[in-house]
């Protein structure tokens, strides 16, 4: 038997789910990280970088010549400098390789401090912490206290570098010592599997939480074309249980064993194999004229930026607006700031001067309202404005969902599975490099980081500009289908 070299994230991507591990080890090149999971390797770098600076004097662990070298590096500091805080301090014992954030010294032992970007505690944290202390015990380092240091939501940033605050330490010393007892049997039951061929685990709960996996597109190749969790708000123990009975497929779930009504309108649809409007949704086409239809794209910083906002607070940078006349006559509006400061204010003032002072606006989901309030909030001298918007909001998605469903929309009423079915030539495929909101946050930080290149600048812009547009545009299309029931295409 082969016994498995495995560091602390190898063993957290088994607790989430043991073929995603084996699938670490030997299936590599299949690992896609979406834009969402560079974009929390980036965020938690910046809050390492931040908690760093509370510890002047500590000194950091580079690993750029290998894990020996930083296992060495580190013994070395702890015997030249013992009364230093060190950075990504490294440890190995029993094959098990960890990096410490910071190990600070205290009274008779060490004082472990993993720093998170969340803004509570989670479990895997404690299993995270867990593996690291049963490490550095193993190799004879004693461990007095463990601190989650985590973000705090309830920080606003005073400006000019100043992040004392931001952190929250909480001590879950007692709580990690209990679970490290559990990490040998971990480590002993990841090996044993490790020597064996790939784990048979279906696509569930665990491929989003606690983050998401990398191999997702591999085995949602392996499934059947519409599975049982394409049911909305369906249960693992309802999936579980259908599966036991050899069920898989939508449409091999006999009549009347759904409880739910839109679980049953779907299975129904599935097996039809063709989209269903209901009558209802007609009622979207007696709203009058000027109709506007409004997105925003937001940004959030778990290390705020602009002086005045919060960790995690959304903020907007860009909006859409699509105006329908009663003549039929289609305009955009649209505004992004891309000067670098702080873009709520100039993106709160703009809109209120294009967006009139009637008429309904559509917004796809609830996000445009929290978006206004928050804004609201933040500048009281313009809240009357804005509150005369959220007045005049419609939430088209909650019409749609009681309205509308297409087999191929796989059980979502996102306006990205909803549109294709309706509008096929504005698949969000067809855009360039921003397709999502994701993508769309990273490709404002490029646009405002001082050291993209002018050109490159402007036509990150233009893909922005395209993609809030596509999805304005892509109500204005939506409400037109929900009115008359005909799918559009680029000449309608
Ligand atoms: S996508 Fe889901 S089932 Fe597949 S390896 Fe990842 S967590 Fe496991």
């Amino acid at each position: 038997m082969t016994t498995h070299y495995l560091s602390k994230s190898k063993i957290m991507a088994g607790l989430q789910c043991e073929k995603r591990l084996w699938l670490e080890v030997y299936r590599s090149d299949l690992i896609e990280y979406g834009t969402d999971v560079e974009q929390r390797f980036a965020v938690g770098e910046d809050v390492n970088d931040v908690a760093r600076t509370q510890y002047p004097d500590g000194v950091f662990v580079s690993y750029d010549h290998g894990a020996e070298a930083a296992v060495e590096d580190t013994q070395r500091l702890l015997v030249e400098q013992p009364g230093t805080p060190i950075f990504e301090a490294t440890f190995k014992a029993h094959d098990v390789l960890v990096r410490v954030d910071i190990l600070k010294p205290c009274r008779e032992g060490y004082e472990l401090i993993e720093v998170k970007s969340s803004t509570s505690v989670k479990d895997h944290h404690r299993a995270d912490c867990a593996v690291q202390t049963w490490v550095l015990e193993c190799a004879g380092i004693p461990i007095k206290a463990i601190h989650l240091c985590h973000i705090d939501k309830q920080f606003v940033y005073p400006g000019n570098g100043d992040y004392r605050g931001l952190f929250h330490y909480e001590n879950i010393t007692e709580q990690v010592r209990e679970l490290s007892r559990a990490v040998p049997q971990w480590v002993h039951r990841y090996r044993e599997m490790l020597n064996r061929d790939e784990p048979e685990i279906e696509i569930g709960p665990q491929c989003t939480d606690p983050y998401s996996c990398p191999f997702i597109e591999y085995c949602r190749d392996e499934e059947t074309e519409y599975p049982l969790r394409y049911l909305p708000y369906i249960s693992r123990q309802r999936i579980d249980a259908l599966t036991a009975e050899g069920i898989e497929d939508i449409r091999d779930i006999p009549e009347g064993r759904l409880s739910s009504a839109t679980q049953e309108w779907v299975r129904r649809i599935t097996i039809a194999g063709e989209s269903e409007l209901k009558p209802e949704a007609a009622e979207v086409g007696e709203y009058g004229y000027p109709r506007y239809y409004l997105d925003f794209e937001t940004i959030h910083f778990a290390v705020p930026i602009w002086k005045g906002s919060r960790p995690y607070q959304a903020l907007p940078f860009q909006w859409s607006c699509h105006i329908e006349l009663a003549s039929g006559e289609i305009q955009h509006e649209a505004y992004l700031d891309t000067s670098g400061n702080s873009p709520m204010r100039t993106c709160a003032e703009s809109l209120i001067e294009v967006i009139g002072r009637e008429g309904p606006i559509f917004a796809y989901g609830s996000y445009e309202k929290t978006v206004l309030n928050a804004l609201k909030a933040h500048y009281p001298d313009l809240a009357e404005e804005l509150h005369k918007l959220t007045d005049r909001l419609v939430d088209l998605l909650s019409i749609v969902r009681k309205t509308y469903y297409h087999p191929d929309m796989h059980g979502s009423w996102s306006i990205k599975n909803v549109l294709p079915t309706v509008a096929p030539y504005l698949d969000y495929g067809t855009l360039g490099d921003v397709q999502d909101g994701s993508a769309a946050g990273t490709t404002y930080l490029q646009i405002i980081n001082p050291e993209t290149d002018p050109f490159e600048r402007q036509r990150l812009v233009s893909e922005l500009l395209a993609y809030c547009e596509h999805d304005t545009f892509a109500m204005v299309e939506l409400v037109k289908y929900l009115s008359n029931g005909v799918p559009t295409t680029p000449t309608t």
